[in-house]
């Protein structure tokens, strides 16, 4: 969902050290990308961790053992991909091919909660589930392993390669809203040289290196002068992460009355375009809104195209920028309705943050949003809203 480019150690430096009215141009988040899964093997990967400059103590103390369990998931990538192609049956889901990849539906759906909950990962416990797998030859277990590994490293890799900060919860919106408010005011005000932020702004502020550096630097202006271009910064790097909370309007969707129509490309999939709309159109329709996709002919930059994942055990995602959508084989078949959500323009309403002293990652979601958790969730009221108003 979210893609970063790197700060470079020459803006590093430029935001660390200097004091003058220079902008350092660059903001440690992009908007509007999925995070690409990680994909193939996963040692090299590991290894470009060591030249990371936003290692923590943390992946330090755990860098040997991730290398480890990396290279033993490396040399068993053979074995896995076969057990991917013939999984065991479950019995919460029915197994069913869909041209060339298996969809699982689920058999007993439940009610979904309706509060907010919180899943947490960690290497701590990836490194006791390896070698727990280490202790029989079941490949289910080394699945699962391999599984967990590919989706904490997924954010790893943002967070050591690219810088991103892990820090917006969702509650944040409201909070940052109160920063581009006042940020703004101040830009008008030829007397300000920097807001009066609240307590919680600052703490967010000091919970990131980009920030807080700016921050700094904000402070240290005498005049208004001299701190317009960072606050101008400081309005820019907020507005991207406002954009998490927003949606980005796809151009090629038309509408006609209730009717909400969808162009996609369907590539490998063309044989199987009915059943991946009974997919997803049921779903996203409603008393007063109806998606209908048509599928194009030929690929086109205006449209999203399906791309068949190729990866045991990988996870379907949409690149916003490549207007791709990526579908895994064993996909749960609410996931198919979940990505063309995003090729809706719905960025995902889950939200996960680093925690720099538990090591842990921790995923906040609601099951009874589509956007945030697909396994019994449907569409919420507040996206119909979004929909209906987006696409008037
Ligand atoms: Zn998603």
């Amino acid at each position: 969902m979210k893609y970063t480019f790197p700060l470079t150690s020459l803006t590093l430096i430029t935001l660390l050290l200097s004091a003058c009215g220079t902008s350092s141009n660059s903001h440690p988040r992009q908007d509007f990308l999925d995070r690409a899964p990680v994909q193939g093997d996963l040692t090299p990967l590991i290894q470009k961790f060591h030249a990371s400059e936003y290692l923590t103590s943390c992946d330090q103390q755990h860098l040997p053992q991730m290398l480890e369990i990396a290279n033993e998931l490396d040399q068993r990538s053979g074995e896995l991909e076969a057990y991917s192609k013939g999984l065991p049956p479950s019995k919460d889901y029915r197994r069913v091919l869909v041209g060339p990849i298996v969809v699982r539906e689920r058999l007993h759906p439940r009610a979904p909660k309706t509060e907010w909950l919180s899943d947490h990962t960690s290497w701590q416990e990836i490194i006791e589930d390896y070698q727990n797998a280490k202790k029989d030859s079941d490949p289910r277990k080394w699945y699962a392993v391999n599984a967990e590994v590919r989706n904490i490293l997924t954010d790893d890799q943002y967070r050591l390669n690219s810088g991103e900060e892990y820090a917006i919860s969702h509650g944040d919106e409201p909070l940052l809203k109160g920063i581009h408010d006042l940020t703004t005011l101040c830009l008008a005000n030829i007397n300000c040289t920097h807001p009066d932020f609240t307590l919680d702004a600052l703490t967010w502020f000091n919970k990131q290196r980009y920030y807080s550096a700016l921050f700094t630097k904000i402070k240290q202006a005498n005049i208004h002068s001299e701190s317009e271009p960072l606050l101008k910064e400081l309005r820019n790097a907020i507005q991207i992460d406002l954009s998490e909370f927003q949606i980005r309007k796809n151009t090629s969707i038309t509408r006609k009355g209730p009717e909400l129509t969808l162009p996609l490309y369907p590539g490998i999939f063309s044989d199987v375009t009915e059943a991946l709309a009974n997919y997803s159109e049921p779903i996203w329709s409603s008393r007063n809104l109806k998606l209908k996709i048509t599928w194009a002919s030929r690929p086109d930059d205006s449209i999203f195209s399906l791309i068949l994942g190729e990866h045991a055990g990988g996870r379907s995602y949409v690149s916003f920028k490549k207007q791709e959508v990526h579908l895994e084989s064993d996909v749960r078949a609410k996931s198919i309705a979940h990505e063309i959500g995003h090729t809706l323009g719905f960025k995902d309403h889950y939200y996960t943050t680093w925690n720099g002293t538990e090591c842990k990652y921790t995923t906040e979601y609601r099951e009874d949003d589509l956007m945030s958790d697909a396994e019994f969730a449907s569409v919420t009221d507040d996206e119909w809203q979004t929909l209906d108003s987006t696409y008037p």
